[in-house]
């Protein structure tokens, strides 16, 4: 049995959420060790979420707009069919490139990092089965531990998987070869995001999704923006609908029966060769110890924790997708920024503003939001205005063939607060910022709709939808 050195900070996991804590940490002046038993830094995010995701998004982006768009702006070059190896290859090659990038920042801080499953055995101490060695337990101690173990897909019995036909996220991403058919169990963000790749790819995409809206919680405008640009681009959406039973054929395809609950529930039968399950995620604490520490959970079966990011422990802190709240990276690191402090600074607690984080859904056009949807503020009776900018109006957009798509702002028509921001558009992703600086530094509406943006901008149809709030646009 090793026993390593004593620490002031152990973190568990070194996703997003660790890997930053970890760091932070040690540029704070804090001993720090990070265990992680993937073998690899980075978190799902890194390895087989967020970064795989982008760069197969990118990637088929690129193959589509040679097929679809080159020709248009009188670039005529011979399209060959899609590589999967080569655009599977360029995934890997960016985790490798990342993942190392971590290894050699925690190197470079001098953070302990420890390949293994760590348990919790008591409020200080931590026993961690290393990654090659089954059985063996090794000791370490700290006066901090944060636990960062981050989160799982959520599975159903229906639907067994075999990363074949029947794939979760992680496999999806990992296809060797492009199915003719696929059928997306679930129309939220990974979902959409699955869909538009694999349809970039000509796979005949199908996604079943059982509320009447995709993408979760987004605002109804933009749900409804977003289902319309998908369905142009020949993605097939069964909505209010349940999958009731997938049989596998001959071990080749999927035969799945799904029931459409409107007010005669209709039956449809869906051939593919491949399933997606992308139900949502769930919170992942396998041989943490969190039971017999009796760290207390809440009805999410998530870890509770204070604004302090401290359980019901006060000296074992959680951070990220463990703990309540969008099970998204960027969320993940600001916490694994915040609670450094309080672990320098205990008798002070943390301001966080947990509602000013950006949601994005990477698909074609992107969609971003952040604070309030219409729908929150109309159940809160809460006073609003809409200020909205297509951008077939935007000079800029029109230049890059952009016709569709909108910035719409909500803000309080008495004091001009901003309220919220959602945006159906050309880099979304980017464009989301600007107002969530505003949000975050107190900016009104009139501080957008009068600052100087440059033109020819995309940004410049957050500008306008800033003037409508209290004054006519320009160009609509
Ligand atoms: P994780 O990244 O899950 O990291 C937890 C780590 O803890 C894991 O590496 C795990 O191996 C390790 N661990 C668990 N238990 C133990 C233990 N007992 N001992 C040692 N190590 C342990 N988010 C975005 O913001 N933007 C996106 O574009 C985006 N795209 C996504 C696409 C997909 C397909 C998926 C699946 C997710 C995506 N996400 C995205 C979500 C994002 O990946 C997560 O929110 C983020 O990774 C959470 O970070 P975390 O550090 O809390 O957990």
């Amino acid at each position: 049995i090793r026993t390593y050195k004593d620490q002031d900070v152990v973190v568990i996991g070194g996703g997003p959420a660790g890997y930053i804590a970890a760091i932070n940490a040690a540029q704070e002046g804090l001993t720090v060790a990070c265990v992680e038993k993937r073998g690899k830094l980075g978190g799902t995010c890194l390895n087989e979420g967020c970064i795989s995701s982008k760069s197969l998004l990118h990637s088929t982006k690129l193959y589509h707009q040679a097929v679809n768009e080159f020709t248009k702006h009188g670039i005529d070059v011979p399209v060959n069919k899609p590589n999967l190896d080569k655009m599977m290859e360029n995934k890997n090659n960016n985790i490798y490139t990342l993942t190392k990038g971590i290894d050699y920042l925690f190197r470079k801080n001098k953070v302990t990092y420890i390949k293994g499953t760590a348990t919790i055995t008591s409020a200080n101490e931590i026993s961690i089965e290393p990654l090659k060695l089954v059985g063996v337990q090794n000791k370490l101690k700290a006066k901090n531990i944060i636990i960062a173990t981050g989160s799982t897909n959520i599975t159903s019995p229906l639907l067994p998987i075999d990363e074949k036909i029947i794939l979760s996220s992680k496999g999806a991403l990992s296809l060797r070869k492009i199915p003719k058919t696929m059928l997306i169990i679930g129309g939220g963000t990974i979902g959409l995001e699955m869909a538009t790749i694999w349809n970039r790819l000509g796979t005949e995409v199908t996604v079943v999704e059982l509320e009447d809206t995709i993408g979760g919680q987004l605002d109804s405008e933009l749900a409804s923006g977003l289902k319309e640009q998908l369905m142009k681009q020949n993605i097939k959406f069964l909505m209010s609908s349940r999958l009731t039973s997938v049989k596998i054929v001959n071990n080749k395809y999927a035969s799945a029966e799904i029931i459409t609950c409107c007010q005669s529930p209709r039956k449809t039968k869906i051939d593919s060769e491949c399933v997606l399950v992308s139900i949502g995620r769930k919170p992942y604490y396998e041989r943490l110890g969190i039971e017999k520490m009796g760290i207390h959970l809440d009805h999410n079966n998530k870890i509770c924790t204070n604004e302090n990011f401290q359980t019901n422990i006060p000296n074992i802190y959680a951070i990220g997708d463990i703990t309540e709240g969008p099970m998204l990276a960027h969320r993940a690191e600001k916490q694994g920024m915040e609670v450094i402090k309080h672990i320098l600074n205990p008798n002070k607690n943390l301001i966080l503003n947990q509602s000013l984080i950006p949601n994005v859904i990477y698909t074609d056009p992107q969609v971003a939001s952040i604070g309030c949807t219409e729908e929150q503020l109309m159940a809160a009776e809460e006073e609003y205005t809409v200020g909205k900018f297509p951008y077939f109006a935007n000079p800029s957009a029109r230049t890059f063939g952009i016709l569709d798509g909108f910035v719409k702002i909500l803000s309080n028509p008495k004091t001009h607060e901003l309220l919220g921001a959602h945006i159906l558009g050309p880099n979304a992703s980017e464009a989301i910022h600007e107002i969530a600086l505003g949000m975050h530094l107190n900016c009104k509406d009139t501080d957008l709709g009068e600052m100087c943006h440059a033109h020819p901008t995309l940004s410049e149809a957050i500008k306008e939808a800033a003037m409508s709030l209290y004054r006519k646009p320009i160009h609509l």
